[in-house]
Protein backbone atom coordinates (compact mmCIF):
# COMPACT_ATOMS: atom_id res chain seq x y z
CA UNK A 1 0.00 0.00 0.00
CA UNK A 2 0.92 3.17 -0.64
CA UNK A 3 0.68 4.65 3.18
CA UNK A 4 3.55 1.87 4.40
CA UNK A 5 5.80 4.30 3.25
CA UNK A 6 5.07 7.27 5.48
CA UNK A 7 6.58 7.50 9.05
CA UNK A 8 4.36 6.06 11.75
CA UNK A 9 4.03 6.36 15.40
CA UNK A 10 2.30 3.51 17.33
CA UNK A 11 1.29 4.16 21.09
CA UNK A 12 0.02 0.62 22.42
CA UNK A 13 2.70 -1.78 22.47
CA UNK A 14 3.76 -4.24 24.53
CA UNK A 15 7.30 -4.80 24.98
CA UNK A 16 6.49 -8.48 26.05
CA UNK A 17 3.89 -8.73 23.90
CA UNK A 18 6.67 -8.71 21.03
CA UNK A 19 7.97 -11.57 21.86
CA UNK A 20 7.83 -14.39 18.98
CA UNK A 21 7.74 -18.02 19.22
CA UNK A 22 11.26 -18.51 18.00
CA UNK A 23 12.07 -15.74 20.76
CA UNK A 24 10.66 -17.71 23.02
CA UNK A 25 12.65 -20.29 22.54
CA UNK A 26 15.86 -18.76 22.40
CA UNK A 27 14.96 -17.11 25.86
CA UNK A 28 14.13 -20.40 27.34
CA UNK A 29 17.47 -21.65 25.91
CA UNK A 30 19.49 -19.22 28.01
CA UNK A 31 18.21 -20.40 31.12
CA UNK A 32 18.53 -24.16 30.43
CA UNK A 33 15.30 -24.95 29.18
CA UNK A 34 14.61 -26.63 25.87
CA UNK A 35 11.62 -26.03 23.94
CA UNK A 36 9.83 -27.70 21.05
CA UNK A 37 8.30 -25.24 18.79
CA UNK A 38 5.30 -27.41 18.77
CA UNK A 39 5.18 -27.20 22.14
CA UNK A 40 5.44 -22.95 21.63
CA UNK A 41 2.92 -23.45 19.09
CA UNK A 42 0.70 -25.17 21.32
CA UNK A 43 0.87 -22.15 24.14
CA UNK A 44 0.46 -19.60 21.20
CA UNK A 45 -2.59 -21.42 20.56
CA UNK A 46 -5.22 -19.38 23.09
CA UNK A 47 -8.95 -18.43 22.14
CA UNK A 48 -9.96 -16.65 25.20
CA UNK A 49 -8.44 -13.51 27.33
CA UNK A 50 -7.91 -15.96 30.29
CA UNK A 51 -5.64 -18.30 27.79
CA UNK A 52 -4.07 -15.07 26.83
CA UNK A 53 -2.91 -14.43 30.39
CA UNK A 54 -2.02 -17.15 30.49
CA UNK A 55 0.22 -17.69 27.76
CA UNK A 56 1.42 -14.06 28.44
CA UNK A 57 2.84 -15.18 32.14
CA UNK A 58 4.54 -18.64 30.81
CA UNK A 59 6.61 -16.86 28.08
CA UNK A 60 7.46 -14.07 30.39
CA UNK A 61 8.58 -16.37 32.98
CA UNK A 62 11.32 -16.41 30.74
CA UNK A 63 12.49 -12.92 30.92
CA UNK A 64 14.58 -13.29 34.18
CA UNK A 65 17.92 -10.45 33.44
CA UNK A 66 17.80 -7.16 32.27
CA UNK A 67 20.08 -8.70 29.25
CA UNK A 68 16.42 -10.71 28.07
CA UNK A 69 14.69 -7.29 28.42
CA UNK A 70 17.40 -6.46 25.84
CA UNK A 71 17.04 -8.82 23.51
CA UNK A 72 13.82 -8.64 23.35
CA UNK A 73 13.97 -4.89 22.71
CA UNK A 74 16.45 -4.82 20.00
CA UNK A 75 14.32 -7.43 17.83
CA UNK A 76 10.93 -5.20 18.23
CA UNK A 77 13.14 -2.23 17.57
CA UNK A 78 14.28 -3.82 14.63
CA UNK A 79 10.63 -4.74 13.40
CA UNK A 80 9.66 -0.87 14.06
CA UNK A 81 12.16 0.02 11.70
CA UNK A 82 11.51 -2.09 9.02
CA UNK A 83 8.19 -0.73 9.32
CA UNK A 84 9.55 3.27 9.24
CA UNK A 85 8.15 3.32 12.76
CA UNK A 86 9.56 6.89 13.54
CA UNK A 87 8.26 7.02 17.27
CA UNK A 88 6.88 4.64 19.43
CA UNK A 89 5.57 4.52 23.15
CA UNK A 90 6.60 0.96 24.56
CA UNK A 91 4.24 -0.64 27.63
CA UNK A 92 6.76 -2.15 30.33
CA UNK A 93 4.82 -5.05 32.38
CA UNK A 94 6.77 -2.83 35.36
CA UNK A 95 3.82 -4.64 37.96
CA UNK A 96 5.08 -8.23 36.50
CA UNK A 97 8.57 -7.52 36.79
CA UNK A 98 8.07 -6.33 40.52
CA UNK A 99 6.20 -9.09 41.67
CA UNK A 100 8.95 -11.50 40.43
CA UNK A 101 11.27 -9.46 42.71
CA UNK A 102 13.66 -8.09 39.38
CA UNK A 103 15.61 -5.04 39.26
CA UNK A 104 13.14 -2.73 37.79
CA UNK A 105 15.34 0.35 37.19
CA UNK A 106 18.51 -2.25 36.13
CA UNK A 107 15.53 -3.66 33.31
CA UNK A 108 14.52 -0.41 32.13
CA UNK A 109 17.87 1.05 31.83
CA UNK A 110 19.11 -1.85 30.03
CA UNK A 111 15.87 -1.70 27.33
CA UNK A 112 16.89 1.78 27.54
CA UNK A 113 20.38 1.77 25.99
CA UNK A 114 18.97 -0.64 23.22
CA UNK A 115 16.74 1.79 21.86
CA UNK A 116 19.81 4.63 22.22
CA UNK A 117 21.84 2.62 20.16
CA UNK A 118 22.91 3.34 16.72
CA UNK A 119 20.70 0.94 15.11
CA UNK A 120 17.91 2.91 15.41
CA UNK A 121 18.48 6.71 15.46
CA UNK A 122 16.03 7.34 13.59
CA UNK A 123 13.51 5.54 16.36
CA UNK A 124 12.46 7.78 18.92
CA UNK A 125 11.16 5.85 22.01
CA UNK A 126 9.25 6.70 25.09
CA UNK A 127 8.04 4.31 28.02
CA UNK A 128 4.98 3.39 29.17
CA UNK A 129 5.22 1.64 32.96
CA UNK A 130 1.73 -0.77 33.19
CA UNK A 131 0.54 -2.38 36.39
CA UNK A 132 -0.99 -5.52 36.64
CA UNK A 133 -4.84 -5.14 37.25
CA UNK A 134 -5.52 -8.61 38.84
CA UNK A 135 -2.20 -8.31 41.28
CA UNK A 136 -4.30 -5.35 43.16
CA UNK A 137 -4.16 -1.84 44.06
CA UNK A 138 -1.15 -2.15 46.34
CA UNK A 139 1.36 -3.23 44.07
CA UNK A 140 -0.36 -0.71 41.04
CA UNK A 141 0.79 1.67 43.78
CA UNK A 142 4.36 0.12 43.76
CA UNK A 143 4.55 0.69 39.82
CA UNK A 144 2.98 4.41 40.03
CA UNK A 145 6.35 5.32 42.46
CA UNK A 146 8.56 3.88 40.46
CA UNK A 147 6.85 5.32 37.03
CA UNK A 148 7.49 8.65 38.85
CA UNK A 149 11.16 8.34 39.68
CA UNK A 150 12.03 6.67 35.99
CA UNK A 151 10.93 9.38 34.02
CA UNK A 152 14.56 10.47 33.91
CA UNK A 153 15.00 7.39 31.57
CA UNK A 154 12.68 7.74 29.22
CA UNK A 155 9.49 6.80 31.47
CA UNK A 156 6.06 9.54 30.37
CA UNK A 157 3.04 7.43 31.73
CA UNK A 158 2.33 5.04 33.89
CA UNK A 159 -0.94 2.36 32.71
CA UNK A 160 -2.89 -0.11 33.89
CA UNK A 161 -3.87 -3.45 31.94
CA UNK A 162 -4.27 -7.55 32.80
CA UNK A 163 -7.66 -8.83 33.72
CA UNK A 164 -10.26 -5.85 33.65
CA UNK A 165 -12.73 -7.41 35.32
CA UNK A 166 -10.14 -7.69 38.32
CA UNK A 167 -11.00 -4.84 41.64
CA UNK A 168 -13.55 -2.07 41.20
CA UNK A 169 -11.88 0.75 39.52
CA UNK A 170 -12.18 3.05 41.90
CA UNK A 171 -9.80 1.07 44.32
CA UNK A 172 -6.98 2.35 42.18
CA UNK A 173 -7.51 5.92 42.48
CA UNK A 174 -4.44 6.30 44.65
CA UNK A 175 -2.01 5.00 41.93
CA UNK A 176 -3.10 6.84 39.30
CA UNK A 177 -3.11 10.36 41.73
CA UNK A 178 0.10 9.69 42.74
CA UNK A 179 1.36 9.11 39.07
CA UNK A 180 -0.36 12.74 38.16
CA UNK A 181 0.97 14.09 40.58
CA UNK A 182 4.42 13.39 39.47
CA UNK A 183 3.80 14.75 36.31
CA UNK A 184 3.07 11.42 33.92
CA UNK A 185 0.55 10.38 31.87
CA UNK A 186 -2.35 8.49 32.31
CA UNK A 187 -3.28 5.46 29.98
CA UNK A 188 -5.63 2.63 31.14
CA UNK A 189 -6.81 -0.67 29.11
CA UNK A 190 -10.57 -0.44 29.31
CA UNK A 191 -13.94 -1.59 27.46
CA UNK A 192 -11.74 -4.24 25.89
CA UNK A 193 -13.09 -7.21 28.03
CA UNK A 194 -15.25 -5.01 30.74
CA UNK A 195 -18.54 -2.72 29.31
CA UNK A 196 -18.65 0.46 28.13
CA UNK A 197 -19.13 1.72 32.46
CA UNK A 198 -15.15 0.16 32.59
CA UNK A 199 -14.15 2.79 29.91
CA UNK A 200 -16.41 5.81 31.35
CA UNK A 201 -14.69 4.96 34.63
CA UNK A 202 -11.16 4.58 33.81
CA UNK A 203 -11.88 8.39 32.67
CA UNK A 204 -13.44 10.00 35.38
CA UNK A 205 -12.20 8.37 38.07
CA UNK A 206 -8.59 7.71 37.19
CA UNK A 207 -8.25 10.29 34.69
CA UNK A 208 -7.03 8.48 31.48
CA UNK A 209 -6.04 9.98 28.39
CA UNK A 210 -5.47 7.29 26.24
CA UNK A 211 -8.18 4.46 26.63
CA UNK A 212 -6.50 0.65 25.17
CA UNK A 213 -9.20 -0.66 23.10
CA UNK A 214 -12.17 0.83 24.46
CA UNK A 215 -14.22 -1.23 22.03
CA UNK A 216 -17.01 -1.72 24.33
CA UNK A 217 -17.86 1.99 23.59
CA UNK A 218 -19.85 0.39 20.03
CA UNK A 219 -22.90 -0.79 22.91
CA UNK A 220 -23.30 3.20 23.75
CA UNK A 221 -23.98 4.96 21.43
CA UNK A 222 -24.38 8.24 23.58
CA UNK A 223 -21.37 7.98 25.23
CA UNK A 224 -19.64 7.24 21.78
CA UNK A 225 -20.86 10.98 20.93
CA UNK A 226 -19.34 12.17 24.46
CA UNK A 227 -16.28 10.57 23.90
CA UNK A 228 -15.99 12.27 20.22
CA UNK A 229 -16.60 15.23 21.94
CA UNK A 230 -14.38 14.92 24.70
CA UNK A 231 -11.00 13.64 22.22
CA UNK A 232 -10.46 10.84 24.69
CA UNK A 233 -8.40 8.61 22.25
CA UNK A 234 -9.36 4.79 21.87
CA UNK A 235 -6.36 3.10 21.16
CA UNK A 236 -7.49 0.42 18.33
CA UNK A 237 -5.94 -2.72 18.27
CA UNK A 238 -7.53 -5.18 15.84
CA UNK A 239 -6.25 -8.67 15.62
CA UNK A 240 -5.79 -8.09 19.17
CA UNK A 241 -9.50 -8.20 19.59
CA UNK A 242 -10.22 -11.14 17.98
CA UNK A 243 -6.93 -13.74 19.04
CA UNK A 244 -8.41 -12.51 22.77
CA UNK A 245 -12.18 -13.48 21.75
CA UNK A 246 -12.32 -9.86 23.19
CA UNK A 247 -14.65 -8.52 19.75
CA UNK A 248 -16.50 -11.85 19.94
CA UNK A 249 -17.62 -11.38 23.74
CA UNK A 250 -18.36 -7.73 23.00
CA UNK A 251 -20.80 -8.35 19.44
CA UNK A 252 -21.70 -11.89 21.51
CA UNK A 253 -21.02 -13.71 18.12
CA UNK A 254 -18.48 -16.73 18.69
CA UNK A 255 -17.54 -16.45 15.00
CA UNK A 256 -16.78 -12.39 15.29
CA UNK A 257 -14.88 -11.48 12.45
CA UNK A 258 -12.70 -8.30 11.44
CA UNK A 259 -16.10 -7.25 9.81
CA UNK A 260 -17.90 -7.26 13.04
CA UNK A 261 -15.12 -4.56 14.77
CA UNK A 262 -16.23 -1.10 15.48
CA UNK A 263 -13.66 0.81 14.46
CA UNK A 264 -15.32 2.60 10.36
CA UNK A 265 -17.90 3.36 12.80
CA UNK A 266 -15.86 5.06 15.48
CA UNK A 267 -14.01 6.56 12.45
CA UNK A 268 -17.59 7.83 11.36
CA UNK A 269 -18.42 9.35 14.36
CA UNK A 270 -15.74 11.49 15.12
CA UNK A 271 -14.01 9.50 17.73
CA UNK A 272 -10.30 9.92 18.07
CA UNK A 273 -8.80 6.92 17.48
CA UNK A 274 -5.30 5.17 16.51
CA UNK A 275 -3.93 2.25 14.93
CA UNK A 276 -2.08 -0.62 17.24
CA UNK A 277 -0.18 -4.31 17.13
CA UNK A 278 -0.93 -4.67 21.11
CA UNK A 279 1.59 -7.53 21.42
CA UNK A 280 2.54 -8.25 17.15
CA UNK A 281 4.62 -11.37 18.50
CA UNK A 282 1.99 -13.05 20.26
CA UNK A 283 -0.71 -12.36 17.54
CA UNK A 284 1.38 -12.54 14.51
CA UNK A 285 0.56 -9.09 13.14
CA UNK A 286 2.40 -6.04 12.46
CA UNK A 287 1.20 -2.19 11.92
CA UNK A 288 1.58 -2.30 8.44
CA UNK A 289 -0.67 -5.59 8.38
CA UNK A 290 -3.28 -3.60 11.04
CA UNK A 291 -3.63 -0.70 8.52
CA UNK A 292 -3.84 -2.98 5.44
CA UNK A 293 -7.00 -4.88 7.33
CA UNK A 294 -8.73 -1.56 7.88
CA UNK A 295 -8.46 -0.72 4.58
CA UNK A 296 -10.01 -4.08 3.67
CA UNK A 297 -12.77 -3.27 6.04
CA UNK A 298 -13.58 0.02 3.28
CA UNK A 299 -12.08 2.71 5.26
CA UNK A 300 -10.77 5.00 2.42
CA UNK A 301 -6.96 6.09 1.89
CA UNK A 302 -7.48 9.84 3.45
CA UNK A 303 -9.08 8.49 6.59
CA UNK A 304 -6.26 5.89 6.99
CA UNK A 305 -3.65 8.82 6.52
CA UNK A 306 -6.18 10.77 9.18
CA UNK A 307 -5.98 7.81 11.42
CA UNK A 308 -1.65 7.80 10.62
CA UNK A 309 -1.46 11.30 11.67
CA UNK A 310 -3.45 10.55 14.69
CA UNK A 311 -0.80 8.67 16.63
CA UNK A 312 1.26 11.61 16.57
CA UNK A 313 -1.39 14.08 17.59
CA UNK A 314 -2.05 11.45 20.81
CA UNK A 315 1.68 10.50 21.24
CA UNK A 316 3.00 11.89 24.38
CA UNK A 317 5.36 13.45 23.17
CA UNK A 318 6.92 17.40 24.29
CA UNK A 319 4.63 20.15 22.07
CA UNK A 320 7.63 21.38 19.54
CA UNK A 321 8.39 17.80 18.80
CA UNK A 322 5.11 16.38 18.21
CA UNK A 323 4.79 19.81 15.68
CA UNK A 324 8.20 18.41 14.05
CA UNK A 325 6.81 14.53 13.60
CA UNK A 326 3.11 15.99 12.23
CA UNK A 327 5.15 18.71 9.93
CA UNK A 328 6.97 15.52 8.63
CA UNK A 329 4.40 13.23 8.07
CA UNK A 330 2.24 15.92 6.59
CA UNK A 331 5.25 16.16 4.13
CA UNK A 332 5.76 12.60 3.29
CA UNK A 333 1.84 12.28 2.66
CA UNK A 334 1.91 14.98 0.68
CA UNK A 335 4.76 14.02 -1.71
CA UNK A 336 3.30 10.62 -1.51
CA UNK A 337 0.33 12.46 -3.13
CA UNK A 338 -1.82 11.06 -0.03
CA UNK A 339 -3.16 14.12 1.05
ZN1 LIG B 1 -2.64 -3.84 25.60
Amino acid sequence: MAIDALPKAELHLHLEGSIRPDTAIKLAARHGVTLKPEEVAARYNFSNFNGFLEMFKWVTSFLRTPDDYALITRQLCEELVRQNVVYAELTISAGVILRRTQNLEATVKAIREVTQSVPFVRLRTAFILDAARQFGPDPAKEVAVWAGKLQPLGVVAFGMGGDELAYPTINFRPAFDLARHDGLHIVCHAGEIGGPDSVREAIELLGAERIGHGIAVMRDAAFAETLATRRVVLEICPTSNLCTGALARQVEKADASLRDHPLPDFIKRGIAVTLSTDDPGMFHTDLLTEYSNVASLGVSTPHLVKLMEQSFHAAFLPPDEKRKYLVDFRAAADSAGLL
